[in-house]
């Protein structure tokens, strides 16, 4: 059997984060059964095409899922369990908002089989989490993160964002080295990245905000890997760290390509260098899947010559690389020597220099 993931889209959120582009929504808390409802249904609906597929793991992002009840998490979890072939030693995780988890609620997901937990911290310096319009305070996420080792999680992830408007190289450091004094098991790094149809994409149009600095945020990279990796973090892909066999399953299948089914209003699958997504609007999502049909909004096949650029990006983006029979001499032999790629067991293998310039370098290296 082909090893799979499943991915459920839960889009309810307390409050809309300033920066945030994804498909989330406040105020929408109303339509939690009724979504509940229409991803049981979809589940049962895709399941049969997905009989000879294994499944290695199960993400439940967002949106914040944990502004869901642990009992309508749990029953969600067991209807997949129920149709899909999950593989017992299956990953499975939930993202969290800190300010919607208890010891209570942890103890509850976690025995419901939510053996991993994602948590966005952001950062640990109040005016950085007050510029990203986010609710909870850097106190929020550490009594959070104590309740879920006192709930009993041994595999947490901290979401953290660097580079937004006034933060420092400094209040970035201070912010990894109280991450690390968390000992989380994983830590996931992202540059602030502004899209134009947000709240903060429309400050920096209208020159209320400056944008992120490109040359700042290379820098805050740079602290990022070499704290990290003092700490004791493998440097996995460009912006996850994990402690030795921590690696997140579900996000390593992304990016080799293994199969994954969205499930959720305007979640994305893949499958044989066929991409396909579900309707956008939770409202469209349930009522396409109330009248028994798939929520399918669009979909699209790789051309050979894509299907190979998107494998070289994505796995030009982990430390695993990529053979380096697939690349020939003189292209690859410019970057080796700048020391943006090395050799590693027959593999190329982006520094982490190559990794601030991983865009240019697929070009370089698989463009025609
Ligand atoms: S909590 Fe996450 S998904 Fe929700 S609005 Fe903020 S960034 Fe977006």
């Amino acid at each position: 059997m082909t090893e799979a993931g499943i991915y459920v889209h839960i889009p309810f959120c307390l409050t809309r984060c300033g920066y945030c582009d994804f498909n989330a929504y406040a105020g929408m808390d109303h339509l939690m059964p009724r979504y509940l409802r229409s991803v049981l249904a979809e589940a049962s609906l895709a399941a049969p095409a997905w009989a000879e597929e294994r499944v290695i793991s199960i993400f439940l992002g967002g949106g914040t899922p944990t502004t869901m009840a642990p009992a309508d998490l749990r029953s969600l979890l067991v209807h997949i369990q129920d149709r899909f072939s999950v593989d017992p030693a299956a990953e499975i995780t939930t993202e969290a908002n800190p300010d919607t988890v208890d010891q209570a609620s942890l103890e509850a997901l976690l025995t419901a089989g939510f053996g991993r937990l994602s948590m966005g911290a952001q950062s640990f310096d109040l005016s950085v989490l007050r510029e990203l319009e986010r609710v909870h305070t850097p106190d929020s996420v550490r009594r959070a993160f104590g309740a879920a080792r006192d709930a009993g999680y041994l595999n947490v992830n901290l979401d953290l964002i660097y580079g937004a408007n006034g933060e420092s190289v400094e209040s970035w450091e201070r912010t990894l080295w109280e991450t690390i004094a968390l000992s989380p098991e994983h830590i996931s790094a992202y540059a602030l990245t502004v899209e134009p149809a947000t709240p903060l994409g429309r400050r920096i149009a209208a020159g209320q905000t400056p944008e992120p600095d490109p040359d700042l945020q290379a820098d805050m990279f740079v602290v990022a890997c070499e704290l990290l990796r003092s700490a004791g973090y493998a440097h996995y892909e460009v912006s996850n760290w994990a402690k030795p066999g921590y690696e997140c399953r579900h996000n390593l299948g992304y990016w080799e390509r293994r199969p994954y089914l969205g499930l959720g209003a305007g979640a994305h699958s893949y499958r044989d260098n066929a991409r396909w997504w579900n309707v956008r609007p939770p409202e469209e999502y349930m009522s396409t899947v109330e009248r028994g049909e798939l929520p399918i909004g669009g979909s699209e096949s790789l051309e050979p010559q894509d299907a190979y650029l998107e494998e070289v990006f994505l796995r030009l983006r982990t430390l695993e690389g990529i053979p380096a029979s697939w690349i020939d001499d003189d292209r690859a032999l410019p970057f080796l020597a700048s020391g943006l790629l090395e050799e590693d067991f027959g593999n190329l293998v982006p520094t982490e220099r190559g990794m601030l310039l991983l865009n240019e370098l697929v070009l370089a290296l698989a463009g025609s």
